[in-house]
């Protein structure tokens, strides 16, 4: 019943492989984070300015989450690599051509659902003082939050993408793809400024994406804007209550 049993040996390779993938996201993260903490200090100079002491609690909870993170994804990769779990294929002849954007957008769309519902479930009061005022705690956030939280919020969102590829096939470049997504939009929705033109945000597209100029109102006003990616849900669900003013993020003001 269920999995094969899996030897000894396996078991300590499938361990060796939950601790090589902790250190990729852990790296992942400070390379992710660092890097758009030193565009800020050039496009936005003095943004951060005496927030170091939150830095330094964020950069904790990151590699802590980073840890939670990072076992389900190594455990999927070792059970992938050796016993071919997963519907993650490398063969790009599998699956017609146009799957591939296909696939992109159900994964996306199934995190940003996942991420929707249970992020609005932890903003019922007494799960947020649980498991989610963590992420809060950063205020204003900076590109050094995107991985701060609490250890169940981490567990929520560490889960997703291991599950998914034993449903939903997917190429493994398309797999890293909805990662680096996942990763530079974690960062830069925190930010503190916004990295993408206004031709972009502000346009009928736009209006469906989520952007740093979206995610900041969630963390100005906590009840609203509770979406991953896409507005599609907060927009259904009447939470969306749109952009930050325009300038919200001009240099040497902070909203
Ligand atoms: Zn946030
Ligand atoms: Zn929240």
């Amino acid at each position: 019943m269920g999995l094969p049993p899996v030897s000894p040996t396996g078991l300590v390779a499938a361990g060796i492989s939950a601790l090589v993938m902790v250190a990729i996201v852990a790296v992942r993260y400070l390379l992710a984070s660092g890097g758009f903490a030193l565009a800020t200090r050039s496009a936005r100079p003095g943004l951060y300015r005496g927030l170091t002491p939150q830095i330094r609690t964020e950069i904790i909870w990151s590699l802590a989450s980073a840890a939670i993170y990072g076992i389900p994804a190594g455990i999927v990769a070792w059970g992938w690599q050796q016993h071919g779990w997963t519907r993650i294929y490398d063969d790009i002849g599998a699956y017609p051509l146009w799957y591939l954007p296909v696939s992109l957008l159900l994964y996306l769309f199934a995190h940003d659902s996942w991420f929707y519902w249970t992020h609005r479930w932890m903003h019922r009061p007494r799960v947020f003082r649980l498991a989610h005022a963590v992420h809060h705690a950063s205020r204003p956030p900076t590109a050094w939050a995107a991985m701060a939280f609490h250890p169940v919020e981490a567990l929520t969102g560490a889960i997703v993408i291991p599950a998914l590829v034993f449903f939903v096939p997917i190429h493994v470049g398309m797999l890293a793809l909805v990662l680096t997504i996942m990763t530079v939009m974690g960062v830069t929705n925190h930010m503190g400024w916004e990295i993408f033109p206004r031709a972009l945000v502000r346009s009928r597209i736009g209006g469906w994406l989520i952007t740093a100029s979206h995610h900041q109102l969630h963390h100005e006003r906590y009840r609203c804007n509770y979406g991953l990616y896409f507005r599609f849900w907060d927009r259904l669900c009447g939470t969306d209550n749109g952009l930050a003013a325009e300038g919200w993020d001009a240099l040497g003001g902070r909203s």
